[in-house]
């Protein structure tokens, strides 16, 4: 039994992170609004990101860094986790200032 880091997509309140036994559902409920959220694959993870943020015309696409996968293949897979987890929050966070102001 293993558990699966992944993201879900909020179409309200973006990307979020979970960790899911596998199979993993499909659908989550949001942290913020609770409505059903949809899994993201790894890969298309930053096209779906990008689509959401050109189509809302709010969010400049992310720096390159931020899925830089050498740190996995150094096995640094914490500090990949760790720099994701802070890149959503700050995307977030951007997310609710700009719709605040
Ligand atoms: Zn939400």
């Amino acid at each position: 039994m293993s558990f699966i880091a992944l993201d879900y997509l909020c179409a309200e309140h973006g990307p979020f992170e979970s960790f899911e036994r596998r199979p993993a559902p499909e659908h989550l409920p949001c942290p913020d609004c609770g409505a059903a959220s949809e899994r993201m694959m790894s890969a298309p993870l930053l096209k779906t990101t990008w689509a959401v943020a050109a189509t809302t015309g709010k969010s400049d696409p992310p720096p390159p860094s931020v899925m830089n996968t050498e740190l996995i293949a150094d096995g640094h897979w914490d500090k990949y986790h760790n720099s994701r987890q802070r890149y959503w929050q700050d995307w977030r966070e951007q997310r609710i200032k700009r719709s605040v102001s």
